[in-house]
């Protein structure tokens, strides 16, 4: 199959009206398409069509039990897919809709189980990107889209992600540019008494608890090896994982780099390409191995945007083990080393 790439801007021209028109009758033929979102790019298909869920899950490789998110572009579209909508999450949908929000409900009649990994729930998000709206409305209401990745692979955060992993298994990419956030959306469950965050993201705790009060956090989520499995059945495989290995090591600043130094020079003299996770502020005090800054430590949000393009950067340039610091930052933190823990396999070294 030809994977064609079009170009849109965010302002939405005539030209990329017709694009997303185009793009739309995909959908609604059953196909896939893969589009920005301000988390990450998404591969979408119709959510209401058994069959076009399951090519998402061809597509990428993905376990069928692993279930998708399905994309709404208007509030009054929720009640037809949802089941029991608490008054808490009415309002949590008001407080970050359009946005990097994603609620789990009883699912409707409506949603078949191909889209849902076979549960009677779904994940239900409204994001905020001009080009995913425009898409879903054009593709009749209700897209489903994981991340636009092979599965197990860091997610895409540009189209030429998608495109170094899905050409030619998918016809139409939508190029939108590099995305804003660069994580995946905070996941929280409504299904249940007490409202649960399945899986960190832009929207923090502290940020759900100051609109709706308690909010707890999934205990499968923080607990390596406690047995306790995380309850959004995606997290727990491994995930977001670059080819080389990554180990993490964790400590105050000088001496994780007075050990990253050491690690790199070791793993160089075993003949191996290493590289290093540093920031605006620390890549200056590494002396060798391939350096990258993942952003600025002033910013934290430029270090969740360019997580998984530097992944994948190393990736391009065949490094065997990459050594990084750890970003527990003060809003994004949970979710920035969510991702890379796992991207890690949880190696990490304390200093
Ligand atoms: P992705 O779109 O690749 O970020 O994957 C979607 C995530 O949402 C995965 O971790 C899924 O396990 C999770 N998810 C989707 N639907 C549900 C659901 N009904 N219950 C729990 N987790 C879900
Ligand atoms: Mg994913």
């Amino acid at each position: 199959m030809k994977t064609v790439i079009e170009k849109l801007t965010t302002d939405l021209n005539r030209q990329d009206q017709q694009i997303i028109q185009k793009a739309g009758n995909i959908i609604r033929e059953g196909g896939l398409v893969a589009f920005p979102t301000e988390t990450v790019y998404g591969l979408g298909a119709d959510g209401l069509n058994p069959s076009a869920s399951r090519k998402i899950y061809e597509a990428k490789g993905r376990p069928s039990d692993n279930p998708l998110i399905l994309h709404i572009s208007c509030m009054e579209d929720l009640a037809k897919i949802a089941a029991n909508i608490p008054p808490k999450a009415s309002k949590m949908a008001k407080h970050f809709w359009p946005g990097p929000l994603t609620m789990i409900f009883q699912k409707s009649g409506m949603v078949p189980l191909e889209t849902t990994g076979g549960l009677d729930t779904v994940a239900v998000r409204m994001p905020s990107h001009p080009v995913a709206l425009a898409l879903i409305q054009a593709g009749g209401g209700y897209i489903a889209a994981p991340s636009a990745n092979t599965s197990g692979k860091p997610s895409p955060t540009m189209a030429e992600h998608v495109a170094l992993d899905l050409d030619g298994r998918i016809p139409m990419i939508l190029d939108g540019g590099a995305v804003g956030i660069g994580i995946e959306s905070t996941i929280v469950d409504f299904s249940e008494e007490i409202p649960t965050i399945l899986r960190p993201g832009y929207i923090s705790q502290e940020m759900i608890y100051e609109v709706i009060g308690e909010i707890q956090l999934d205990p499968g989520l923080e607990t390596e090896n406690s047995g306790i499995s995380p309850k959004a059945p995606g997290m727990k495989y491994k995930h977001y994982a670059p080819q080389g290995e990554l180990v993490l090591v964790n400590g105050a600043q000088e001496k994780v780099q007075e050990k990253i130094n050491y690690l790199v020079k070791e793993a160089e003299l075993s003949g191996k390409v290493a590289g290093v996770i540093g920031t605006d502020e620390s890549v200056d005090g590494y002396h060798c191995g391939i350096v990258k800054s993942i952003g600025t430590r002033q910013d934290e949000e430029t270090i969740a945007r360019h997580l998984y393009a530097i992944l994948r950067e190393f990736d391009s340039q065949n490094v065997e083990v990459i050594y990084s610091e750890s970003f527990l930052t003060p809003k994004m933190g949970r979710a920035i080393m969510n991702r890379l823990l796992k991207a890690a396999g949880h190696q990490v070294i304390e200093v």
